[in-house]
């Protein structure tokens, strides 16, 4: 390898808003024969809108809303913003003892009821029972939406549909690097049929949903052992382990400090398609080493 072929590599790649930080990078990033995208936030603008409401028989879409919002309250996460942002100054109660459940939802009381938010697999851990309303918890997610699941004492109050238009590039990003002979996978904490039906959309080779904050790092594992070289690209805190562990980590310039710290490799511009520059930038400097 030339240091004045990486040099320039790294330079041009600066120009553009890709930054390498290690001559490494540049390297292996030619190598990669599967990406895997994380989807909130990187496939997705990250902005997500409370697009549809779904009360339970009884109760009131402000009633639905309204509870949702004074749990969300506490929560950071950017489901909890969609929520807020819907509902506004309407909220009235007051939630307390909120608890955040990990790649699942929160909890929390107001006066003498317990609250739960999240998806269909925490309905299901905390024995609420979700018949009611599933068809249309099916017809949601079958749309694309992520769908949170609001309980209160026990029972399922409604549903509220919310839905992160992805960004312009990525259909296209996935496209380039499947001509250029690279995989392409999506992994999220979002339930597989709205996984699916967005994977679908992009032109994904591989969807992984469900899948916990804890657990990212170990598909990237489960991906390299079979063989592959493995590009991942993130915005999140929960990312960075995958960012570490994948052969080159990308992070989106927008997302998290501790996303850029981890990864390889920083997208300024937010942009995955510079994904696919970084490739192209990567094969024509080695090209010139040998
Ligand atoms: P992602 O990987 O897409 O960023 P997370 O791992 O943060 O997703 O969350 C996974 C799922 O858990 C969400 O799709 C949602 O159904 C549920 N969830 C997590 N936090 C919340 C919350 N504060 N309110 C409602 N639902 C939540
Ligand atoms: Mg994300």
């Amino acid at each position: 390898a030339t240091p004045m072929a990486v040099m320039v590599g790294t330079g041009l790649g600066a120009q553009n808003g890709i930054l390498f930080k290690n001559a490494a990078a540049l390297e292996n990033a030619s190598k990669l024969t599967v990406v895997v995208f994380d989807k909130t936030g990187t496939l997705t603008l990250g902005q997500p809108d409370v697009v549809e409401m779904v009360p339970a028989p009884g109760i009131t879409e402000d009633r639905l809303l309204s509870t949702a919002a004074a749990v969300e309250k506490f929560s950071e996460h950017p489901l909890a913003l969609a929520i807020l942002k819907r509902a506004g100054d309407a909220i009235d109660e007051t939630a307390s003892d909120f608890a955040n459940i990990d790649g699942q939802g929160a909890k929390a009381s107001i006066g003498d009821d317990r609250i739960l938010l999240g998806n269909r697999k925490l309905m299901r851990a905390e024995g609420v029972a979700l018949d009611a309303l599933a068809a249309e918890s099916a017809r949601l997610q079958g749309g694309g939406r992520t769908v949170v699941h609001v309980a209160r004492a026990g029972q399922l109050i409604g549903l509220i549909a919310i839905a992160d238009a992805v960004r312009p590039t990525s259909k296209e990003t996935v496209a380039k690097l499947q001509e250029r002979g690279v995989k392409v996978a999506m992994i999220t904490g979002d339930n597989q049929a709205t996984a699916e039906r967005i994977g679908q959309e992009l032109g994904i080779d591989i969807v992984l949903a469900d899948v916990l904050p804890g657990e990212k790092a170990s598909k990237v594992k489960e991906l390299q052992g079979q063989g592959h070289k493995v590009g991942m690209v993130g915005d999140g805190i929960n990312d960075a382990p995958a960012l570490t562990q994948a052969d080159v980590g990308f992070a989106i310039g927008a997302g998290t400090d501790v996303a850029m710290d981890s990864a390889q490799v920083v997208l300024m511009k937010s942009d995955p398609l510079d994904v696919v520059g970084a490739i192209e930038l990567s094969r024509a400097t080695l090209r010139k080493m040998h």
